[in-house]
């Protein structure tokens, strides 16, 4: 099967199923030859390795992980699809694809399939459910390797990030709990058909074996987090207070607070991941 990742192949398979590009899936194809090996080699694929692919398109991608992997996973949920993968794919044996929504799939099995070793995913990203997608990798529990995705740059700025810059959020504080995360190249928005109107940028997130702080409660660690950063202009004591779901007092925030020799008026932007860890260990012995 010819090589995908350029206009002119991509152009003939697509005309040929005479297939129309899903924006509500946010289709937007790789043809960039360059990028797709930088990709997989930044995502170190080996021999070894079960990769897990989110929206393999066409199949460019996924020729390119057959071809370093011992096996590929394909989850695509757009049906139109799948008769076009029959055929991009027919030549590699050590690929499945999976029509469905990367974020209804049972992942623990999956991982059970690979006898239970860390996956790596490798993805093109939808860029309308990154962050769910990203959150839910993580939080299924299932083990990984390591994540290497194309994401808006903006997010990928924000995954980053530390205190005191305004992409600082609960998503910089999730990653940085689960992964180290490191750009592995920027890339222009001409290598994809159609063209996105955002720029793009390719990030490897290392799942560390252990998180970098420790908390009794990650359920409410992240509660925490994300009641802290949902009402922005707010301080902390009045965002956590808020929160229906956390259970806290006003009272009870500002006390912490104190505790922990820090202003009332704090605001969330500013707490390091090891500070917010404190502030939910504390916060959870009250509501105990
Ligand atoms: N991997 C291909 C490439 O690089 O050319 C396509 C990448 S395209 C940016 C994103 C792909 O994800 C599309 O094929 C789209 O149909 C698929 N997709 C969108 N939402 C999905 C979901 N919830 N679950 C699985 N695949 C999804």
């Amino acid at each position: 099967m010819a090589d995908l990742g350029n206009y002119t192949n991509t152009s003939e398979i697509l005309r040929k199923y005479q297939f129309r590009m899903q924006k509500k899936y946010g289709q937007n194809f790789l043809i960039d030859g360059n990028i797709l090996t930088k990709i997989v080699g930044a995502a170190q694929i080996t021999e070894e390795d079960c990769v897990l692919e989110i929206g393999p398109g066409i199949g460019t991608m996924t020729q390119y992980l057959a071809e370093a992997a011992g096996r590929v996973i394909a989850v695509e949920i757009d049906r139109e699809l799948i008769p076009i993968l029959e055929e991009t794919l027919s030549f590699y044996h050590n690929v499945t694809v999976l029509c469905g929504d990367i974020l209804k799939v049972d992942l623990t099995a999956l991982a059970e399939e690979n006898g239970g070793r860390p996956l790596k995913v490798v993805a093109n990203l939808p860029y309308y459910i990154t962050t769910p997608i990203i959150m839910a990798l993580f939080e299924s529990g299932v083990p990984l390797a390591s994540i290497t995705v194309m994401v808006q740059s903006e997010v990928a700025d924000r995954m980053q990030t530390g205190p005191g810059s305004k992409d600082y959020g609960a998503l910089s504080l999730a990653v940085q709990y689960y992964a180290k995360p490191e750009v592995v190249a920027r890339v222009p928005a001409s290598c994809f058909l159609p063209r996105p109107n955002v720029d793009s940028t390719v990030v490897r997130l290392t799942k560390y074996g252990k998180p970098p702080v420790e908390v009794e409660d990650e359920a409410f660690l992240f509660a925490v987090i994300r009641a802290s950063f949902n009402q922005r202009r707010k301080t902390l004591a009045n965002g956590l207070a808020n929160a229906s779901g956390l259970g806290v007092s006003r009272g009870q925030v500002e006390t912490v607070l104190e505790e922990m020799g820090l202003p009332r008026m704090v605001r969330g932007e500013t707490f390091t991941l090891e500070r917010f860890a404190e502030l939910s260990d504390r916060l959870l012995r009250l509501v105990k």
